[in-house]
């Protein structure tokens, strides 16, 4: 009887949370918005050749054709070409296009979730830029695949379908930017390529997956409504680009020529993807000192796969005036370090704060 009433309420409180969202009306279907940019999900082999194949060379609408089970969804799905290009050519320009067009597409009531084929390559960062200038509860949902869709076994159509899915499920909505792949769905934070072979090709560089897809449906592991609105506040229409930043690759026995000639080429932030807990060599050390006294912001963030880049770990951090990536992993580390530096924030509490749990809820905007 408790148990019944238990139910009753859960399902009572989920209809109200719907309607305030605004997301049913009777008979209507959710709206999932494709946007493609190319990728080994566009991807058609060169010729009758096994081994060869050019990445973004089949259009949207024919993908989604070419997916079983896409059109008998209870979704409706509208899809449109952004670009199509290997996600290795992903650049700043494409991040913006998607970024101004979800926005617009949330603010006219236009679709309810978000699907974005994209190249596995550089996915991860794609998904971690959108996660962090979004101000929005829709879901937006990343999918690839790692066969070409001319290939035997593609599992393009398998992961294009699930992600359509994950976008259009009531569960997703709250959860910001996320990565659908192989059936795990993953955070756009934690979320990396981590096989550039199978077709598990994603993992998670901390904690795991967020959920997962099947035959029944979408279904999460971890609780939602952990996603907060968004830090940085960018105006699209006006920025073209990002302030260069630069991620140095640290190996034993190496000096600190690199870090001194990235910020003599111009850049403004240097992220180095330390060995172990963001550690680096003498010399490196003591070029991340005198670049940082030059106003150049660094950020220490590790070259292994999975952890956690503590500050002051083996040394104190405003000795050398550098900053701990914390979860991030140097290519995410970088997107978050220019989006701090266009919003001009030179703070060094603000800047590690950034970095760190404090991360939500802190409201930076660019200056005009
Ligand atoms: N390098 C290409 C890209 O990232 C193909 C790899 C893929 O999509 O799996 O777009």
């Amino acid at each position: 009887m408790k148990l019944k009433r238990l139910n009753f309420l859960v399902g009572l409180l989920s209809l109200l949370v719907l309607f305030l969202a605004g997301r049913i009306e009777a008979g209507t279907l959710p709206r999932v918005l494709v946007l493609a940019t190319g990728g080994t999900i566009a991807g058609a082999a060169n010729g009758n050749s096994d081994t060869g194949y050019s990445a973004g060379q089949l259009g949207i609408e024919e993908i989604i054709k070419s997916a079983p089970g896409i059109d008998s969804l209870p979704v409706s799905v509208k899809a449109e070409q952004v670009v199509n290009i290997s996600s290795q050519d992903m650049n700043f320009e494409v991040w913006r296009k998607l970024a101004m067009r979800i926005s617009q597409a949330v603010e006219n009531e236009e679709a309810d979730g978000f699907v974005i084929t994209h190249g596995t390559d550089t996915m991860e960062e794609t998904a971690f830029f959108l996660s962090q200038v979004l101000d929005i509860d829709n879901p937006v949902v990343f999918v690839g695949s790692m066969r070409p869709a001319t290939q035997i076994s593609a599992d393009g159509p398998q992961n294009l379908l699930d992600a359509i899915k994950t976008a259009s499920c009531i569960d997703s909505f709250g959860r910001g930017v996320m990565i659908c792949f192989n059936g795990r769905i993953l955070d756009a934070r934690h979320a990396v390529k981590a096989s550039c072979l199978e077709v598990t090709a994603f993992d998670s560089t901390i904690g795991g997956s967020i959920g997962f897809t099947d035959g029944h449906g979408v279904h999460y592991i971890t609780p939602g409504g952990l996603h907060k609105h968004k830090t940085y506040k960018l105006d699209f229409t006006k920025i073209t680009e990002l302030p260069k930043t630069d991620v140095i690759y640290i190996c034993a026995d190496m000096d600190g020529g690199m870090i001194r000639d990235c910020v003599k080429r111009g850049a403004k932030g240097v992220v180095i993807a330390g060995v172990g807990d963001g550690n680096m060599p003498e010399d490196c050390l003591k070029a991340c000192k005198e670049v940082s006294a030059q106003g150049v912001q660094v950020v220490r963030s590790s070259r292994v796969f999975q952890g956690y880049t503590h500050r002051d770990h083996e040394f104190k951090d405003a000795d050398y005036g550098t900053y701990a990536a914390y979860d991030l992993n140097p290519a995410k580390a970088r997107i978050l370090l220019q989006l701090l530096l266009a919003c001009k924030v030179s703070d060094p509490q603000k800047i590690q704060a950034a970095f760190n749990g404090d991360r939500h809820g802190v409201l930076y905007y660019i200056e005009k």
